[in-house]
């Protein structure tokens, strides 16, 4: 045989929406028995089968991979030697009764299960990652989302990991000869397998209760490993929060006398919302003052409630295929940006989130892997668990809450549940349901889930004395695959601002429906127009401003999110001015900064009306990568390089202009006294702190650092300081990081950070640093966690030493993908997303990226995430 394998890989097959047909075969009841080894764990399976009147007929086909066969039967009688087993399953092609039980024994390898997909072992502990496909690696079913089952489970193991967990309720549990135990688990709820989860180990619980509003006593449980247990009382808070506001927002009790969450530390993704048991990266779980930072715990937050939510969007109404994955992710995200909307600032929650959006989703959203928020094909759908399905999703149904408004929008959610509880559902049913409530018609809202690509709206006025006439045009650009787009529908909030800075008129919700749409609205004077107010749409605005009119929102707008955006339009035009094309190359401009800009934001700086936390947005510059997109917009093509220098001279300008307001409002909003994670503090400090940021650039600011870093009692302070000295090349620098080291060597989560502020540092020595990292002895890279702070950082928030011109950093990169491929091809293909702004960039450097994605998709073996991944950005 040749050497190159792919000959005898085929090709994953192209899944499409349209070829969706219900499934031939329901299940009732799954019964599961695990004999829990490292080596050669026993999975028996008993199912009850029962033929779908609704389905396409056909034989039993079940999905398996990766598994060791012993014997199957049918109603009792052995058919092992009567099915056709294949790399993806089984077929049993035998006449059926309507109705029977098929039992199964599988043997399967926990240890040797590195893709963390399926049951493995983390640190020798026992877990389970099953969506979206992970079921069929620990025995033959229907593993398909629609097929949804009551689930009974019975754990065997070794005595010595004391911890048996499943879904749903406890049932018996005792010794068994041998040194072993047992454990018995029931969930009443049918679900689909994705959410089957079970976790075996040695595990420590820190336990507190729940009174859900009809007064059921709900036990709630942490489980970590021994000596973590301090470092849990957050995320137990926060649940307790998400269970309560549920409640009272959405009328939505908690259904089992249990709720445990497990903190893992080999895990693929945040955290999964599986019934009554939810698995957590533990990066999401453990938080104390010394070890995690402000934004570790607004995450921990965050993340508990979302995967708490999930329990009613998701599981007790789930997708009925995987390309309604944002019919769950969507409504979801959604839902807890709310919830943080809620327990924080509702202000800076929008602008943090819609700073993701631009920085994550617009990228992909311009790019090569640009697709619909409801995908109509894929090969591995572990693919697109993206900003699009997850982020775009959750501002589809921000506008359609717009749209019908808020009153409707809860009746909506009611009949949602009420209509679809125990079902697996389609965007269709979620549409029609809105539909119903609200009497309007959704067909033209639904090419939001449909169509790819961010719409860029452009806007018109013209005054005739009297009243004034705004015209609002859309275009939305051409995807992959999708090279005309109709007009969406687009809700463009607006306010009205007077001479004054008053809102001279009520706000306005404009629909744009069509490409081109105008309105004459009568004022008292000529407005200065506060356009799409709270982010009403996720789209890009095209509008010529001058900075006096930015300045003048900047300073009077009444709503925070256009105030903000107000300021960072100035600072990403401000920066965009600094470059220019010159024979065709991205160049630096000698142009010098405005000082009217500059003063403008320093003015919105000193309000001491304003939230810190909302200064802290105000005073940090737009990401490189969202000036790069909008340089790219203008120029047809990016130097990363240039972009970063642009960007520093910005935050010189401010550093200079604003040095005693910088060291002022850092001396006034350093929160004294003991931490407290409370959202109040951490704004401060995230003022405090990005102040300090910026007055590093200076020698005195460094020493500022320095001694901030030596005396902090906080990880928030800390890190902060530590980074502030990396990221200026400060020569305390290598000090400070060799001493955070030897106080934290023993913990790998605030290892994580240490190695992740070398990683985005923007000094010329990064990419050697990172290579040196990602070569000692220490570097636990399997771990996902361990390969994203470092190699992944390093690509994804580090475009100007990434994008080297000589291309080293591009063959680095190529060759922990394919490493990483051989072990975790999930993790692999997620980072591989780094590639995708290859196109923007100039031909040579275009030409050492395309180079790397070639060399990738040559290598034989290639699993069919990464191979995804690479060809679509080789093909869009
Ligand atoms: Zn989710």
């Amino acid at each position: 045989m040749p050497a190159d394998r792919r000959d005898d890989t085929p090709k994953a097959p192209l899944i499409r929406l349209a070829d969706y047909r219900p499934p031939a075969w329901l299940v009732e009841t799954t019964d599961l028995t695990f004999d829990l080894h490292p080596d050669a764990t026993r999975v028996r399976a008993r199912i009850d089968f029962t033929r779908n009147p609704d389905g396409p007929g056909g034989p039993l086909r079940l999905d398996g991979r990766g598994l060791r066969l012993l014997r199957a039967s049918v109603n009792g009688e052995d058919v092992t030697d009567r099915l056709t087993l294949d790399a993806e399953g089984l077929t049993l092609d035998a006449p059926l009764p309507d109705a029977f039980v098929w039992e199964c024994e599988t043997v399967i390898a926990p240890a040797a299960n590195t893709a963390l997909e399926g049951l493995y072992l983390s640190n020798g502990m026992y877990c389970t990652q099953c969506e979206a496909q992970g079921f069929r690696k620990i025995t033959y079913y229907p593993d398909r989302p629609d097929v949804m089952a009551v689930f009974s489970v019975r754990i065997e193991a070794p005595a010595e990991l004391g911890t048996l967990l499943s879904n749903g309720e406890p049932g018996e549990s005792g010794p068994l000869p041998g040194g072993r135990r047992y454990a018995c688990w029931r969930d009443p709820w049918p679900k689909p397998s994705y959410l089957f989860a079970l976790v075996a180990g040695d595990l420590r619980a820190v336990s507190d209760a729940f009174v859900t509003a009809s007064g059921r006593k709900v036990a709630l449980n942490v489980w970590v490993r021994p000596g973590d247990e301090d470092r849990c009382a957050y995320a137990l808070d926060a649940l307790k929060r998400a269970m309560r506001w549920d409640e009272e927002k959405y009328g939505r009790e908690y259904d089992l006398s249990v709720f445990n969450i497990v903190a893992v530390d080999d895990f693929n993704m945040g955290a999964m919302e599986n019934k009554g048991l939810n698995i957590f990266n533990s990066k999401y779980v453990l938080a104390s003052p010394q070890t995690a930072t402000d934004r570790d715990y607004e995450l921990i937050e965050s993340i508990v409630a979302h995967e708490y939510f999930h329990n009613w969007t998701g599981n007790r109404i789930t997708c009925r295929d995987w390309f309604q994955l944002c019919l769950k992710e969507g409504l979801t995200v959604f839902r807890d940006q709310e919830f943080t909307a809620d327990q924080r600032s509702a202000a800076v929650k929008r602008i943090e989130d819609v700073r993701q959006l631009r920085a994550r989703q617009f990228r992909e959203d311009a790019g090569p892997l640009a697709h619909p928020v409801r995908p109509d094909s894929y090969r591995e759908i572990n693919n697109f668990y993206t900003a699009t399905v997850y982020e775009k999703g959750a501002e589809v149904i921000r506008m359609l809450r717009l749209l019908v408004g808020e009153e409707t929008w809860r009746k909506g959610m009611d009949l949602y549940f009420e209509r679809h509880d125990g079902q697996a559902c389609a965007v269709e049913d979620w549409l029609k349901v809105f539909e119903d409530v609200s009497g309007r018609d959704l067909s033209q809202f639904k090419l939001w889930y449909e169509q790819a690509g961010t719409p860029r709206l452009r806007v018109r006025e013209e005054w005739d004395g009297r009243a004034l006439t705004l015209t609002l045009s859309q275009r939305v650009p051409p995807t992959p695959g999708q090279p005309d787009k109709k007009p969406m529908v687009i809700p463009v909030a607006c306010g009205f601002l007077g001479q004054s800075g008053d809102e001279i008129a009520p706000r306005r919700l404009f629909e744009l429906t069509e490409a081109e749409q105008s309105w004459r609205i009568e004022l008292p004077e000529r407005p200065t127009l506060s356009l799409l107010r709270g982010f009403s749409a996720p789209v890009i605005l095209e509008r010529d401003a001058d900075p006096a009119e930015r300045a003048f929102l900047l300073a009077h707008d009444s709503d925070p999110f256009n105030r903000w955006q107000a300021g960072a339009a100035l600072a990403a035009e401000a920066i965009a001015a600094q470059t220019a094309l010159r024979d065709g190359v991205p160049t630096l401009t000698p142009a010098p900064i405005a000082p009217g800009v500059v003063e403008a934001l320093g003015k919105a700086l000193r309000d001491e009306t304003l939230d810190p936390a909302f200064r802290a947005l105000i005073l940090a510059p737009p990401s490189e990568d969202e000036i790069a997109q909008a340089l790219f917009d203008r120029d047809g093509v990016v130097d990363p390089q240039v972009v970063h220098a642009a960007r520093e001279r910005w935050k010189d300008a401010l550093t200079d202009a604003l040095a005693d307001d910088l060291a002022a409002l850092r001396a006034l909003h350093r929160p004294v006294g003991p931490y407290s994670p409370e959202a109040a503090d951490a704004g401060r400090r995230a003022l405090a702190n990005g102040a300090l940021a910026l007055l590093a650039r200076r020698p005195q600011g460094q020493a500022d650092a320095a001694a901030q870093f030596a005396a902090a009692d906080n990880m928030t302070d800390k890190l902060a300081a530590l980074t502030a000295l990396t990221h200026n090349g400060a020569p305390q620098a290598d000090e400070a990081l060799e001493a955070f080291r030897r106080q934290w060597a023993h913990d790998p989560l605030v290892m994580d950070k240490w190695r992740m502020i070398q990683a985005t540092s923007p000094q010329p020595d990064a990419f050697a640093r990172v290579k040196a990292l990602s070569e000692a002895e220490d570097f636990q890279w399997r771990n996902p966690n361990r390969l994203r702070s470092l190699v992944g950082a390093f690509a994804m928030a580090n475009p100007a030493r990434f994008h080297a011109a000589d291309g080293a950093p591009y063959r680095f990169y190529a060759d922990w993908l394919l490493r990483m491929d051989k072990v975790n091809p999930q993790t692999a293909a997620r980072m591989a997303g780094a590639f995708e702004t290859w196109r923007r960039l100039d031909a040579g450097r275009q030409a050492l990226a395309r180079a790397q994605l070639q060399r990738i998709a040559a290598e034989p073996g290639l699993s069919r995430d990464l191979s995804e991944m690479v060809e679509r950005m080789l093909d869009g």
